[in-house]
């Protein structure tokens, strides 16, 4: 009988398996998709070849040792850099801003550091309270660069003006004052050969682990005495757990459009950003940068990402009311505790979290249940 249910077989609820079974414990794990791996799965295109993401582009980037060694016992990694562009009329700059794209975008030459501290010292809105997206971006970069990539991007993205955001969501790509063109700046940056869904596939792959696709928690459990786990780790949405109590967490989703193009790259990098309000994509996805096509056809996948409200809840929206909803549940959330009920991971914590985080805070979690 197995003394450990996770709900979620993405890498949160993955990880607490891994780590149970390796311990000795019998664990279940359900998901209510067909598939492994939650949003980080992917699959090989049949036709070209090229790996492709069903929810959105994942690149594995940590500083954590720890992480990186986990992982490690579960793939062979391939380093790749990640590099974004944002579309501004006829220019590509580079994000996050940086010295390049600064002289792009004013069409100057500064040399160094000092001369583009000094330039956006003049540009810069000089405010006492910078307690949201618009104060936030207006006090680093100025008005120019507010209004060409960030107030646009925003309301299509989140559907609110950055002034009705908290500053964390703008502060996840600050500016750099050199020319380092790439997009993340962490000590390990890789994508696991075989893919995401390979990776959580040998994580799982464990006689004292039991998996079961397609089985929703809340139907599944009409029939199931829970009393039979020692700890159950949930990684679904907190509010759904709570039968949205105290009204619905917001999320915001992506409509992803996915095409086959004829051509061998459609752009120069992986992921071009589209603020202006002339496209109703956010961005534009080229899956061949990540994992070249082992096919050498010549062709290519792009999505294009449309955000939207309906559909599958990818982003908490980090304003003041969900905060104060959120602390309602995690009052609940807080009382199941003592009875080995744990929420975790993405939703089950209602924040945005990378997946080295996803993995961190499970192998937490873990020592902290089982050290004590
Ligand atoms: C568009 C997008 C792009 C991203 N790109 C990156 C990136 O480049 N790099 C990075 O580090 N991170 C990225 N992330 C974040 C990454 O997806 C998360 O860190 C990771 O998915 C967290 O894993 P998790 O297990 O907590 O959640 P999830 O992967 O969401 O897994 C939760 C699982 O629970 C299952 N579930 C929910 N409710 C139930 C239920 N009632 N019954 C049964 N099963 C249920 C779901 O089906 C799902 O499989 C991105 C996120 C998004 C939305």
């Amino acid at each position: 009988m197995p003394s450990i249910l996770i709900i979620g077989a993405g890498l949160s609820g993955a990880t607490l398996a891994e780590r149970y079974a390796q311990a000795g414990s019998k664990v279940l794990v359900l998901d209510k998709r067909s598939h492994l791996a939650g949003n980080c799965y992917d699959h090989l295109d049949q036709e070209s070849g090229i790996r492709v993401s069903n929810y959105g582009a994942h690149l594995f980037h940590t500083n954590s040792q720890e992480v990186w060694d986990y992982v490690g016992q579960f793939a062979t990694w391939r380093p790749y850099q990640h590099q974004v562009l944002v579309k501004v009329g006829e220019q590509l700059l580079n994000l996050p801003l940086n010295l390049n794209s600064i002289n792009q975008f004013f069409g100057l030459n500064l040399p160094n550091a000092t001369a583009m501290k000094q330039f956006l010292a003049k540009k810069r809105h000089h405010l006492k309270k910078i307690d949201n997206s618009q104060a936030y971006v207006l006090s680093m970069v100025g008005p120019e660069l507010y209004e060409a990539i960030f107030a646009n991007y925003s309301q299509k993205q989140w559907a609110l003006d950055p002034s009705e955001l908290d500053a964390s969501v703008i502060k996840r790509n600050p500016v750099r004052f050199n020319r380092d063109n790439h997009y993340f700046t962490d000590r390990y940056q890789a994508l696991p050969e075989g893919g995401f869904e390979g990776l959580v596939a040998r994580m799982l792959k464990h006689q004292n682990i039991k998996l079961q696709l397609d089985t929703d928690f809340f139907a599944w459990r009409q029939d199931q005495d829970l009393s039979q786990f020692e700890q159950i780790f949930y990684t679904g949405p907190i509010d759904q757990y709570f039968d949205y109590a105290f009204g619905h967490l917001e999320y915001r989703s992506l409509d992803f459009h996915f095409e086959r193009h004829e051509q061998d790259f459609y752009q120069s990098t992986g992921a071009v950003n589209y603020p202006s309000l002339e496209y109703p994509f956010t961005r534009i996805i080229e899956y061949k940068h990540f994992y070249p096509s082992a096919n050498p056809v010549k062709q290519t996948i792009i999505s294009k990402e449309l955000p939207t409200w309906d559909g599958e809840p990818y982003y908490p929206v980090p304003r003041p009311r969900n905060h104060e909803l959120l602390q309602n549940y995690q009052a609940e959330a807080k009382k199941l505790e003592a009875k080995g009920i744990h929420f975790v991971g993405r939703l089950g914590t209602y924040r945005y979290i990378n997946m080295d985080q996803a993995v961190a805070e499970a192998l937490k979690l873990f020592k902290r249940l089982t050290l004590c």
